[in-house]
């Protein structure tokens, strides 16, 4: 993998983000974490060059995965990185809605450290 190593976290719920950072460190990724969507578009602002992936909740207080999915979509800049989200939902309108906004794909907590192991590194080979 080149330089552009570092995948973005974002949830609301602090366990999850401890775990999912504890699992996805094992494979030597740099991690940034933050617990809302308007947080993560400023950090995508200033990293938008070292981020890969994106791994972000869809249900959050404040911006909503999609609408950060959208926002993400909606720059030229971004359009490498991969976006998957997390959700407790595995519900196939989000699903659909996901897909008609550019996701990459989806973890459905809960979730095994190995399964999100192998999924993110299937979604970045893509
Ligand atoms: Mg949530």
């Amino acid at each position: 993998m080149s330089k552009k190593n570092t995948i973005l976290i974002v949830d609301d719920e602090p366990d999850i983000v401890n775990l999912t950072e504890r699992f996805l460190q094992l494979d030597s990724f740099k991690i940034l974490t933050c617990s809302n969507g308007k947080e993560a578009i400023k950090i995508v602002e200033d990293k938008y060059k070292e981020i890969a992936l994106i791994l972000c909740d869809i249900m959050m207080p404040g911006l909503s995965g999609f609408e950060v999915l959208r926002s993400i979509r909606s720059k030229e800049d971004y359009k490498n990185i991969r976006v998957v989200l997390f959700t407790v939902k595995s519900f196939e309108e989000d699903i659909e809605k996901g897909k008609e906004l550019g996701a990459d794909g989806y973890i459905t907590k809960p979730f095994s450290g190995n399964e999100l192991r192998d999924y993110i590194k299937k979604v970045l080979n893509k």
